[in-house]
């Protein structure tokens, strides 16, 4: 694979693989990914993330609390966080969201957790990433208020953030995409019941896709039950471009340009400046 990859949402500080990280994040490498975004869904978790960034040049680091967690959150663990995503490896806040399917915490904590978030996100100038799951009524209110008081952009003009593992149909797509978001297409877009992210993955303009492993879970169709990893994200990228006819070459490297863009990262293989305000007046039209 000559072309770049990059897997905007990775757990790879957890457990599931402490047997094989070196192993994992070389394999990446070898599949093409020239960066990961490594989310924390805890203080604990978020401090292991930037560990990995401060000693792997490709790999970058959020720190958040899941909304699985928010429920073991206090005052003292959010202000830990505050400090945690001021560190210069934190790229983005996250993940955060509300998930209202596995409802591991009350409602009316994960929403407390989710807009203290966000608020300091802003106050950072930092991205956020989102997961919301059976949730996206509840979630979109307070995301439409962050994005308003934000003015729908970063003070440096980036986009808001990403929707990980998008799972709602076009018209929602298009809603967050409009509020400051990019929407990320997960390995599960290659599943033979893939229906509407499929329709979201071909319909959507390719300005506003990034593309995820959110390793380990989850993986593409070829590796059913087994634990996913980074390097599997190829399959992925492949599947949309067959579902948008466009080349893989062009996929992965505008999905790879556009996470650069978010994380804020210097591009130095394409002239990021130019092509994002090509990208950017393409996605409004
Ligand atoms: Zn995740």
């Amino acid at each position: 694979m000559t072309t770049r990859l990059f897997d905007s949402h990775s757990h790879i500080q957890m457990s599931q693989f402490d047997g094989d990280r070196e192993g994992v994040i070389r394999r990446a490498r070898d599949a093409g990914l020239v960066g990961q975004l490594v989310l924390g869904t805890d203080v604990t978790s978020s401090m292991s993330a930037i560990e990995l960034a401060a000693t792997e040049p490709d790999i970058y680091a959020a720190a958040g609390c899941h909304p699985h967690d928010a429920k073991d959150m206090d005052e003292a663990s959010l202000d830990k966080l505050a400090k945690l995503a001021e560190d210069p490896h934190v790229a983005i806040v996250g993940e955060i969201g509300l998930d209202f399917y596995r409802n591991l915490s009350p409602h009316d904590v994960q929403i407390e957790v989710l807009n203290r978030q966000l608020e300091l996100a802003g106050d950072v100038s930092k991205p956020v990433a989102l997961h919301g799951r059976e949730a996206h009524q509840a979630l979109l209110p307070f995301v439409e208020a962050w994005s308003r008081r934000m003015g729908g952009r970063l003070p440096d003009g980036r986009r808001l953030g990403v929707m990980h593992y998008f799972d709602g149909g076009l018209e929602l797509a298009r809603r967050y995409g409009n509020l400051g978001f990019f929407i990320s297409i997960h390995c599960s877009v290659t599943y033979p019941n893939a229906g509407t992210l499929a329709e979201v993955a071909a319909e959507l303009p390719l300005d506003v896709l990034l593309v995820e492993t959110d390793s380990p879970y989850g993986p593409p169709q070829s590796r059913r039950g087994q634990r996913n990893e980074p390097a599997y994200l190829e399959e992925a990228v492949l599947k949309i471009a067959q579902l948008r006819s466009e080349k893989i070459e062009r996929v992965a490297e505008t999905t790879t340009a556009n996470a650069f863009r978010l994380l804020g990262i210097t591009d130095t293989a394409q002239p990021p400046l130019e092509r994002a305000g090509a990208m950017e007046e393409r996605g409004a039209q």
